[in-house]
């Protein structure tokens, strides 16, 4: 029957996306079926449930498409954490290292109550620098982060070990 569907066989594979040598895991090829999409999202919402979340945080910007949905299913809030000067209002933002540079995320200063169980969520788990600096603003807000979710793991890189919260994945791959 439908939940028998594997939902891998809906992951795009692009090599050499955004640069030489990387493989590229393409969730709008999952998006674009509707059984497909509606099964992965009522699988994350099962994951999600128990960490009995107040809201959700969408990681811009492919969090922003699994989050909305089961916030909505989840009947529990969301927000969004944005790349820097996207946000109105007063923010607080925190700026992490990539492996050339750096990059800054925001969020509301006002977007979470002290103290709210929060999941993060995100499309897809790499090295875990996104999430894990997620997490950290998200604490500075003074969130209680329950969690971390993402549709896609890509184990062989540790991210998971970076992150300390309970981490939930749909699909993971070596
Ligand atoms: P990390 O910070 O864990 O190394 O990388 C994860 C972030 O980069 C996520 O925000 C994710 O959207 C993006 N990302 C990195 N690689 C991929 C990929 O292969 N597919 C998709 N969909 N997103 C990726």
């Amino acid at each position: 029957g439908r939940q028998d569907i594997d939902l891998k066989n809906y992951i795009r594979h692009i090599p050499d996306f955004p640069k030489p040598g990387i493989l590229f895991y393409d969730i709008s090829t999952l998006m674009r079926n509707p059984d497909a999409w509606q099964i992965a999202m009522g699988r994350l919402t099962r994951q999600i449930a128990p960490l009995q979340p107040d809201m959700l945080a969408a990681v811009e910007s492919r969090g922003f498409l699994t989050a909305a949905p089961i916030a909505d299913r989840m009947g529990c809030g969301m927000l969004m954490l944005r790349k820097s000067g996207k946000l109105p209002g007063q923010t607080i933002s925190h700026t992490y290292d990539l492996e050339y540079g750096s990059d800054t995320l925001e969020i509301q200063a006002d977007a979470v109550k002290p103290g709210q169980r929060v999941v993060v969520m995100d499309d897809l788990l790499a090295t875990g620098g996104t999430l894990a600096a997620s997490i950290e603003l998200l604490r500075k807000a003074g969130a209680e982060v329950v969690g971390a979710s993402v549709l896609v793991e890509l184990t062989g890189l540790g991210g998971r070990s970076k992150l300390d919260t309970t981490v939930t994945s749909l699909l993971s791959y070596e």
